[in-house]
């Protein structure tokens, strides 16, 4: 798009947000709306949390060895709406998704090496296309000069809920008091960790997604982004 109205070459709009509020749907809706390109933040923390597993790093170790961090080979290909990470020249895209890495991806990312490594790669997105970028520190800490930000929320019941019936999707079975108890400790470890905690940014507005599909936020957000900067849609 190219939108100039910042003087820079691209657009950024942020979403952040809690496991389950919506984020990942949302972003890629939006971003195919827009034709923008995707950056899934959270799937660059999982191909590290994977590489590092792979390598026999344990995610509750006090430190990481610096080799481990050296030996990374993750890659990026945004795409409008999607994106794809490699490790190498494997496509993990699929192979990040299990529970256990999202687990040690939620424990390495709490690390200064691992959020230190990933700024550039993400910064670098954006230096290539107009960008929905989604995870927990976009509008914060990654993009803080970026166009839009949101931040949604939606109650954990309601979060534990979507996560447990898109396991359920997927083929596995899960019990719901497990997830939600799996979640509020996440919540627990990306809120209170000492680097980029999860937090709105204080110019990112607010959406409540508990009570509302996936196309009725979309319009939601659609309506605030022409708000604020005009002419998107
Ligand atoms: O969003 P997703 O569940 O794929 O993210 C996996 C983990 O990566 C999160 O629990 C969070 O700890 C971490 N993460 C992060 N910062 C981001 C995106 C994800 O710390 N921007």
């Amino acid at each position: 798009m190219g939108n100039n109205f910042h003087n820079r070459p691209f657009v950024v709009i942020t979403i952040d947000g809690p496991a389950g509020a919506g984020k990942t749907t949302i972003a890629k809706k939006l971003a195919l709306r827009l034709g923008f390109c995707m950056l899934d933040s959270g799937a660059l923390y999982r191909a590290v949390a994977l590489a590092l597993i792979r390598g026999g790093v344990d995610p509750n170790n006090h430190s990481i060895p610096n080799a481990a961090i050296c030996a990374l080979n993750i890659g990026v290909e945004p795409g409008i709406g999607s994106m794809k990470v490699t490790l190498g020249t494997e496509d993990v895209s699929a192979a990040i998704r299990s529970e256990d890495v999202g687990v040690a991806a939620s424990k390495f990312s709490a690390k200064s090496q691992v959020r230190e490594f990933l700024l550039g790669i993400q910064r670098s997105v954006a230096e290539k296309c107009d960008l929905v970028a989604e995870g927990r520190d976009m509008g914060a800490v990654i993009f803080p000069l970026a166009d839009v930000k949101f931040f949604l929320t939606a109650d954990d019941k309601t979060r534990a809920k979507r996560r447990y019936e898109e396991l359920f999707h997927k083929g596995v079975n899960s019990n719901f008091s497990e997830v939600l108890d799996e979640m509020r400790a996440r919540d627990h470890r990306d809120e209170t960790r000492n680097l980029a905690p999860l937090a709105a940014a204080p110019d990112a507005m607010i959406v409540d997604t508990t009570n509302f599909t996936p196309d009725e936020i979309l319009e939601i957000m659609l309506e605030r982004i022409d708000s604020r900067v005009g002419g998107l849609k």
